[in-house]
């Protein structure tokens, strides 16, 4: 059976009415892209869906991660659909296509990419994990729970090919560094460096039996990094692998049961909590958020992909199944939300504002810069 990798990038390229969602138009124009560069033999299958203001690719395809030509596929259906934004003057049409020209692959451009190869199982199921209004490192708290905390995933404990644990590949996203660690071995160590949402984030998630290999991958690119200046968070996206020997469904998306602080929403210069919702209702119109997750699952079937849709439907035509869409998470919602109107009482002092080392592209530093003249000494005893 040959590799099958999927390739999830997104952009946020504009919305309509502030940041909400993009145009119809928009996601339109993407599906033309990629409806070439099916015809043209580039990719197996494609689904393009949105959460918030972000538009997101899924593609599967035989030619690995980081791929010049998947990623210059997924660079021109943006360039396109920034087209539409621009004509249409939605707000922050072409956000975040940071350069003019494609180099290769995405990364340093602005999109931001999460990718897997890996051999077809028996059978594929597909978890895509769309973030908006956040950083990448809002992943670390459900990916821990998911793959490492056996006290949540009953599959650490009880299944044979999860019983070794998993390895971390975690990324330094200051330095450009990483570093995989392997859990529960050196957990204590994952939880030292992870506990720094700053700089840290996990890249990866690798199952120990070499047979499963990859179970998870994350979307990385700091926005801000790349640019120099403010021009939105990243908002992260996220591919985990389901069933036979990886976390069951339920083990996947348990840790979205209990509040998860993340990074983010207002001017990416918050803390909030994710509030788990489905496709349809994820635009962020409170205080522009609070930063919506949304989970969406689909299989590989041959290298192609399948959701509720007939089989024979046109290609990129999925019907995904939408997984915080039912009432059950009602009442995380509104424990979500009761947080979120608690920690905006705080207005813009920490916590309910981010650390300084994550203000960097705001005015704070100038206003700092400005007075800087005007703080004296305190005489010290
Ligand atoms: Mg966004």
């Amino acid at each position: 059976m040959a590799q099958i990798t999927v390739s999830l990038i997104k952009a946020d390229i504009g919305s309509v009415g502030g940041h909400t969602r993009p145009h119809p138009s928009m996601m339109e124009a993407l599906k033309d892209v990629l409806r070439d560069g099916y015809a043209k033999n580039i990719i197996n299958d494609f689904y393009v869906t949105r959460v918030g203001d972000d538009m997101q690719i899924i593609m599967t395809h035989n030619k690995g991660i980081d791929n010049s030509e998947i990623h210059g596929l997924a660079w021109n259906a943006f360039v396109e659909a920034s087209n539409v934004a621009k004509k249409l003057k939605v707000y922050a049409a072409g956000q975040d296509l940071l350069k003019d020209a494609f180099s290769g692959n995405i990364r340093g451009l602005g999109p931001g990419a999460a990718e897997m190869t890996f051999e077809e199982r028996r059978s594929e199921p597909l978890v895509f994990f769309m973030a908006d209004k956040t950083a990448p490192s809002a992943y670390s708290v459900p990916l821990l729970n998911i793959f490492a905390n056996p006290f949540k995933t009953a599959g650490l404990v009880i299944d044979p090919r999860m019983h070794d644990g998993f390895k971390f590949q975690i990324f330094d996203l200051i330095d450009h560094k990483e570093i995989t660690l392997s859990s529960p071995e050196e957990l204590n160590d994952i939880l030292a460096i992870l506990g720094d949402t700053t700089r840290f984030a996990i890249k990866r998630v690798f199952s120990k039996n070499e047979e499963l290999g990859i179970a998870a991958s994350v979307s990385t690119e700091r926005l801000n990094l790349i640019a120099g200046k403010y021009v939105g968070k990243d908002d992260p996206v996220c591919i985990v692998r389901a069933q036979s020997g990886f976390p069951a469904l339920g083990e996947i998306l348990q840790p979205f049961m209990e509040p998860i602080f993340v990074p983010g929403w207002m001017r990416g210069s918050h803390n909030g909590v994710f509030y788990p919702v489905s496709v349809e209702e994820s635009d962020p119109t409170y205080f522009d958020g609070p930063p919506p997750i949304c989970a969406i699952g689909l299989h590989v079937v041959n290298g192609k992909l399948q959701g509720l849709e007939d089989p024979s439907s046109e290609v990129g035509e999925h019907i995904p199944v939408d997984y915080f869409k039912f009432p059950c998470w009602n009442h995380i919602r509104e424990e979500s939300m009761r947080l979120n109107v608690a920690i905006r009482k705080q207005g813009s002092i920490m916590p309910a504002i981010l650390p300084p080392e994550e203000m960097e592209y705001t005015t704070r530093p100038q206003v700092l810069e400005k007075l800087k003249d005007r703080f004296t000494k305190i005489p010290q005893k």
